[in-house]
């Protein structure tokens, strides 16, 4: 499978007969995770799609894409929020990130912006237009102000990210400490090591510039800070 891409059902909390049909996972109201009616396999590249036969979740885009979808948000408009009658759950966005992790390593997929992203992401990240489409919920971690899709997207990458550093399959790779400008010492050393630069171990604005530009040729936020996701890519 090559992506995960997250939604919301525009319904109740709870699993209804049609989010079985469309989706791989759904996490209902109390964040318990439910199998599809059609197993990921049915989606899998290569295969002819025949109505039916495969989880029907993103338009345009079902070849190679597993669905994972929060019940919640019927009848939800873009903007409103607070009048909302089913808005995200903590723990059904809990479920959402170990859901995806667990999903990450099982099929190998990557946490990139192209492989692990939500409905709303789709078009503007991989140009397949979804019909005004913006599940899932910008406020699932209600630290951001922003309710641009891709920044909401990161968001829950870097939280995907840490929830795998606590899988057993990446003990190998202990969880290394956010790096700013400013900051100094051997992780320093580490990442100007993997950007290729000279290893002075001082995290100043050449090593910040690097670090800009490598995420930029990898799809990461340009934010010149080394957090979960920028070391994932580096090492
Ligand atoms: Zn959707």
């Amino acid at each position: 499978m090559n992506r995960i891409i997250l939604h919301h059902t525009g319904g109740s909390y709870a699993v209804s007969n049609l989010d079985r049909e469309h989706y791989h996972r759904i996490i209902d109201g109390s964040g318990e995770v439910h199998d599809g009616v059609h197993a990921i396999a049915a989606n899998a590249p290569g295969r002819t799609l025949t109505t039916g036969t495969y989880a029907a979740h993103t338009r345009g885009l079902n070849t190679g894409s597993i669905g994972v979808s929060i019940c919640a948000m019927a009848s939800a408009e873009w903007g409103a929020v607070g009048r909302w009658a089913y808005p995200v759950r903590p723990e059904q966005v809990e479920a959402l990130v170990a859901e995806t992790a667990h999903l990450c390593g099982l099929y190998g997929i990557a946490v990139t912006r192209r492989s692990v992203l939500s409905h709303a992401e789709v078009e503007p990240t991989l140009g397949v237009w979804q019909r005004g489409k913006w599940d899932f919920d910008y406020t699932l971690f209600g630290g951001t102000a922003s309710r641009d899709p891709v920044t909401v997207g990161d968001e829950f990458r870097a939280a995907v990210l840490a929830c795998m550093v606590d899988l057993p399959a990446a003990q190998d790779h202990p969880s290394r400490p956010t790096l700013r400008q400013g900051e100094t010492g051997h992780y320093v050393r580490d990442a100007q090591d993997a950007l290729g630069i000279t290893v002075d171990g001082a995290f100043g604005p050449i090593t910040r510039a690097a670090v800009v530009a490598f995420q930029a040729q990898h799809e990461l936020l340009p934010d010149g800070v080394i957090g979960p996701m920028t070391w994932a890519a580096l090492l």
